[in-house]
């Protein structure tokens, strides 16, 4: 039996950063040059930069369970990452991350 369970885990954020897509709706921006209108389900890399998208964070928690069944149906590869837990790890006056 499978479940999804969140954990927590020790990660460098530059090394997220540079392969991070940011989900606003269907569409969303890679989180290393900032270029938006990409497509998790079609954008596996960034088109403007090229960064291989490892990772996804999404804006809209209950869009979640889409998101998590469409990556299952499409085989990938994926991490989804906690769109507060990154705003947290990368807010510039907060050095403490998601425990600050
Ligand atoms: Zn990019």
């Amino acid at each position: 039996m499978k479940q999804y369970l969140r954990i927590y885990k020790h990660l460098d954020v530059d090394e997220i950063k540079g392969h991070l897509l940011l989900i606003d709706d269907l569409y969303g921006s890679c989180a290393n040059c900032r270029h938006v209108g990409l497509n998790y389900t079609k954008d596996l890399k960034c088109t403007q930069c090229g960064a291989e998208f490892r990772y996804l964070a999404t804006r809209i928690p209950s869009e979640t369970p889409k998101i998590l069944a469409r990556l299952e149906q499409d085989g990938r590869n994926v991490t989804v990452i906690d769109r507060d837990d990154w705003e947290k790890a990368t807010a510039k006056n907060n050095l403490s991350g998601l425990f600050g």
